[in-house]
């Protein structure tokens, strides 16, 4: 909402300062522009104030709901895979919604609890995966499920794609940021239930 009023208002500025500016060259006389300029930088002073005000009022409420975090969107994730030696560690930052769970206190049931280990899966580099470690951020009132993997893996130069395979389980899933990085490389793609792979190769 913020947005459409500071635009108006840029937008308002803006003419009036082009109105200053052609009627500045018309008149003989310098003296109706000085009156006319500070008047409005006061106005766009007043107006920024104003901007300025509402702004630190809405991040004040943020801080209050969400502990400074920007509000997550429902069907969004974030999957980031790291490469430790021979070791991939993996974290999942989603809405606890996408998950079918309650936002309201970060609990996970016990059929997503079952869920989590086959919500990721790794192709190629005989990789091993750990349990995952489930927890939450609550902070907002809109919890993130913040869920940690890890693949031990015996080959694991030879690790070709990275799959997001709980687009099934979880229909409320749309889009899976995902990144993969290691000391030499970085691969990143947006996973969906029509394209669910992240090739590394
Ligand atoms: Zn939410």
């Amino acid at each position: 909402m913020s947005h459409i009023p500071s635009r108006t208002l840029g937008a308002v500025l803006g003419a009036a300062l082009l109105l200053a500016a052609c009627s500045a060259k018309e008149p003989a006389s310098p003296a109706p522009v000085g009156p006319d300029a500070p008047a409005e930088a006061a106005g766009a002073a007043d107006g920024h104030a104003d901007e300025a005000a509402e702004g630190s009022e809405h991040g004040h409420d943020g801080e209050e709901e969400a502990a400074g975090g920007s509000p997550h969107v429902h069907g969004l994730a974030d999957l980031a895979i790291t490469r430790e030696g021979n070791q991939l560690l993996g974290e999942l930052i989603t809405p606890m919604a996408n998950l079918g769970l309650s936002e309201a206190d970060g609990a996970y049931s016990d059929v997503v609890l079952a869920e989590l280990g086959g919500l990721v899966e790794i192709s190629g580099g005989e990789c091993t995966a750990g349990v995952p470690d489930p927890g939450a951020d609550t902070s907002s009132g809109h919890a993130d499920g913040i869920v940690h993997f890890t693949w031990t893996c015996a080959r694991p130069d030879a690790v070709t794609a990275i799959r997001f395979a709980g687009f099934e389980a979880f229909p409320s899933f749309e889009k899976v940021g995902t990144i993969y990085i290691t000391e030499t490389e970085q691969k990143a793609g947006d996973l969906t239930p029509a394209s669910p792979e992240l090739s590394l190769k």
